[in-house]
């Protein structure tokens, strides 16, 4: 049970994206370890294997504050989601394509005159960068589908969030309304999560 818990602890602090080291994995103070990735925080009973980090404290006032939030009057299970977003509808899930501007060789070839000569010169492709490749212009490269929110009463969460949710021990959501922060409660600790405005 409490591997689970550290590993989805891990998962989402690695889910960190704005460049902040100090976040990128757990870490404990007092009674408690942390984890967040600035949309989802947890709170769970001290693991010694993450580290004290004083210059996180601020954060953990917050998440402190996060998981005494208001909570609407339901308490909901974690829904079922898919277990990973569909295929890219466009690239259908391998996002490299061949580049149409050099058909795939990675360079290209120039033909120019000057002062009444003809001279050849071979570039790398400017539109691949000499990979030959291009990624796929609908997903961005990770081959992935739409990967849609899922309502739990009145709020709409991402899906990322609700496969690790699922994960912790007897998980329960309890949203408030569509736009304040939702509190959720596992065996061995709680957190927060930001809904999907709409
Ligand atoms: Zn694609
Ligand atoms: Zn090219």
């Amino acid at each position: 049970m409490n591997d689970a818990i550290r590993d989805v602890m891990i998962a989402l602090a690695a889910m960190t994206d704005d460049g902040c080291e100090r976040r990128k994995t757990p870490w404990s103070r007092g009674y408690w370890s942390y984890a967040t990735d600035g949309k989802m925080a947890i709170r769970t009973t001290r693991m010694d294997e993450f580290i004290e980090r004083g210059e996180n404290d601020g954060t953990a006032d917050a998440v402190d504050s996060l998981t005494a939030a208001a909570t609407g009057p339901t308490w909901y299970d974690v829904p079922a989601v898919p277990p990973e977003p569909g295929p890219c509808p466009k690239c259908h899930g391998v996002p490299s394509v061949k580049c149409e501007a050099c058909d795939g060789a990675g360079h290209v070839a120039w033909e120019f005159r000057h002062r009444g000569r003809t001279y050849d010169s071979v570039e790398d492709c400017p539109v691949c960068d000499g990979a030959g490749t291009v990624e796929c212009t609908e997903c961005g490269g990770t081959g992935k589908g739409d990967d849609p929110a899922v309502e739990v009463g009145p709020a709409l969460i991402r899906a990322e969030y609700l496969r690790l949710l699922a994960r912790l021990p007897g998980c329960r959501l309890a949203p408030v309304d569509g736009r304040s922060v939702i509190v959720f409660r596992f065996a061995g600790g709680a957190g927060a999560v930001m809904p999907v405005w709409r």
